[in-house]
Parts: structure tokens; sequence; C-alpha cells
């Protein structure tokens, strides 16, 4: 995706087609990582907003055999709902741990990032949203990454559960 140039960028009047407009008025919005501004059309005088977002652009991923491939955010969309399927949580939520996730890729900096640090990130968003979606994620992206953290992480949640049921769980002998 193109990035914009905030100085150089001509927007065209949506009233009257004019191929120019001017900025009456900036300013920060969504926590700034947008600037709104306020333009005069000085053809026809009507006012409009606009928003400009600057692309800061994604790392390439590093996956775990060291192939590279382009950071994809329809596929970690993809593996947080489905990790949340069927869970009791907000939808508006789900879409802003995914918007922290991908401001924390971005705000790395780096050119490249490990498949298993967006795995990381990941999983401490699960944990926040909901412990069973949580413990889903982990058993499948364990599964390939880190088998000792899997069991322990499995370990020390069935003692916490233990514990949580005790007296109601059937004993076995
Ligand atoms: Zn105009």
């Amino acid at each position: 995706m193109p990035a914009f140039s905030g100085v150089r960028l001509t927007v065209h009047c949506p009233f009257c087609g004019f191929a120019d407009t001017r900025v009456v008025d900036s300013r920060l919005a969504d926590d700034g990582e947008a600037v709104k501004r306020r333009r005069e059309c000085p053809a026809c005088g009507q006012r409009f907003t606009t928003y400009e977002r600057a692309e800061l652009g994604y790392p390439m991923v590093v996956k775990a055999d060291g192939r590279r491939e382009a950071f994809n955010a329809e596929k970690l969309q993809r593996g947080l709902t489905r990790a949340l399927s069927k869970r009791p949580v907000a939808t508006e939520r789900v879409d802003a741990a995914l918007r922290d996730i991908e401001r924390q890729i971005r705000a790395s900096g780096e050119r490249e990032i490990a498949a298993r640090t967006i795995g990381e990130l990941v999983m401490r968003a699960l944990a926040e949203l909901d412990p069973v979606a949580y413990v889903r994620f982990a058993s499948v992206y364990h599964r390939f990454e880190d088998v000792d953290a899997f069991s322990a992480e499995i370990a020390r949640l069935k003692a916490k559960d233990d514990k949580a049921d005790a007296g109601e769980l059937p004993r076995e002998s």
C-alpha cells in the first residue's frame, strides 16, 4: 500500500470536483494514529473532513523454519476468531485486541518479526480476553513451537481448576 505524504496530498472537492482544497484545521485523532483535517474548497466554499492515516507497514514474518512471509492481518484475525469461537467475548473487544496486536507489531519498527513473537502477542491478548480460548490457542500454537511450555501451561491451569473445583469432582480411586 502506498504511504500517504501528508503535506503534498491533494484532495478533490467532493461537492464540485475542484482539483484541490485548502486545509483550514488539522488535529490528531484515533489516539494520534490519524490526522483529522478540516478542508475548504476554494471554488465552491464547501467544507468537509478527511482522516489521514500513515501506513507504517508491517515487518516480514520469519517462520520457525526460517522462511519469510508477508504479515497477514486476515490470518491473525482468523486465528483469534477461531480460538474465541462460541466464547462469550464481545466483538468490539476482539477487534480492539486485534488492533492492539497489529499496533505492537508495527511499533517494533523492525524489518522482520519472528512468527513466534506474534504468537506470544496473541496468547497474551487471549489470556486477557478469555481463559478457555487461551488454552485452545495455546494447544495449537505450542504443539509445533514449544511442547514443554504447553505441557507446563496445561499442568498449571489444571492445578488451578482442580483447586477451584475441589469437592465437586468425583475422586479417582
Ligand atoms: Zn468545491
